[in-house]
């Protein structure tokens, strides 16, 4: 037998989740029907919400066996249901999706396809269009996209969803990584494995609204910056430089215009340039120690220095199971 858990996380969802509950009852009797080998738990993660979320939820797990919940003090995030949902799984394969029916459970049968003769370690779907979203949030994202794999080691795919069919092998990678201030679509692709992707055009909301504002987004993306990047930190050093090479070399040009031809003016503008020339230092001295401050940071997370994939043990158990 292989258990699929399905991660949920639910803030504010009482409207959709009767529906998303019906549906994914739907696909999982159909994969089941297909691979007798499958059972399934569903893991609800309430996030603090202010609905009948929880009252829907506790309903629904004395109703139905399979149906498992965690509900938060309040409102932690996105991101702290979804540690907490792979933390709390149980199954040998993992799936994230979101209660809002934008992430089709009817998905999960070709996702499944992908993973279960270990050809691939998880199975994800890439928005190909931005349909229903405001033009100038689709340019902001993109610009996000642009910036983002420009100064960062990780690569962040634009349209990437964190709707994701995952072994219990990568799952564990991604709780490997402890870090306090999480962004997962750097930690999904930070933790490697084979990731295959699935393009499909946006679905909207079929009820309920989205908890995410411009603002919100904003501020996400800019902890994506700050979780996969140091480069904002050698900022200051290049400027700082470049205004150092320029108050020099206007330095130098004055002192020698004022030996050539006398100007009482030149030696206000000589004092500029040393002030200038100062400056220049610090912010370039600030940005020395913000390398010493990146190192740091990067020691505190405490991710692994590596992740193994597999071994002769694994690949041993692999043939003989093969076999019988
Ligand atoms: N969500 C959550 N906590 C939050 C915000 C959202 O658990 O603080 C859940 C929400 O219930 C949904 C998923 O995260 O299942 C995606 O949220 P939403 O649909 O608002 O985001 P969008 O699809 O607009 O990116
Ligand atoms: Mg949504």
């Amino acid at each position: 037998m292989k258990l699929v858990s399905i991660v949920v996380p639910c803030y504010n969802e009482e409207d959709v989740l009767p529906m998303f509950y019906e549906e994914i009852q739907k696909v999982m009797a159909q994969m089941q029907e297909e691979h007798p080998e499958l059972a399934f738990e569903l893991l609800f993660i309430n996030d603090g919400s202010r609905d009948k979320t929880l009252a829907i939820l506790r309903e629904m797990s004395l109703a139905d066996e399979r149906v498992r919940y965690i509900s938060f003090s309040r409102n932690f995030g996105k991101e702290a249901g979804m540690y907490a949902g792979l933390k709390g799984s149980k199954g040998d394969y993992v799936v994230v999706m979101d209660a809002d029916l934008q992430h089709p459970p009817a998905f999960l049968p070709k996702m499944y396809n992908f993973v279960k003769d270990g050809e691939y370690d998880c199975a994800t779907t890439r928005r190909v269009s931005r349909e229903g979203e405001s033009k100038i949030r689709s340019a902001f994202a993109r610009l996000f996209y642009r910036i983002m794999n420009k100064i960062s080691q990780t690569e962040i795919v634009d349209g990437a969803q964190d709707f994701r069919f995952m072994t219990r092998q990568m799952v564990d990678s991604i709780l490997s990584m402890q870090e306090y201030n999480r962004f997962s679509k750097g930690i999904f692709s930070w933790v490697g494995f084979r990731t295959r992707y699935i393009e499909y055009e946006n679905v909207e909301r079929p009820a309920g609204t989205s908890s995410w504002s411009f603002w919100g987004l904003f501020r996400y993306s800019l902890e994506g910056i700050f979780a996969f990047s140091t480069a904002p930190l050698a900022f200051s050093a290049i400027i700082g430089a470049l205004i150092c090479v320029i108050a020099l070399l206007l330095l130098i040009f004055f002192v020698i215009k004022a030996c050539i031809v006398p100007d009482p003016d030149l030696r206000f503008l000589a004092a500029l340039c040393l002030m200038s020339l100062f400056s220049g230092l610090q912010l370039f001295c600030i940005g020395i120690l913000g390398q010493y401050l990146s190192r740091t940071y990067l020691e505190v997370k405490h991710r692994p220095i590596y992740l193994m994939q597999e071994n002769e043990v694994m690949y041993r158990e692999r043939c003989a199971e093969e076999k019988v």
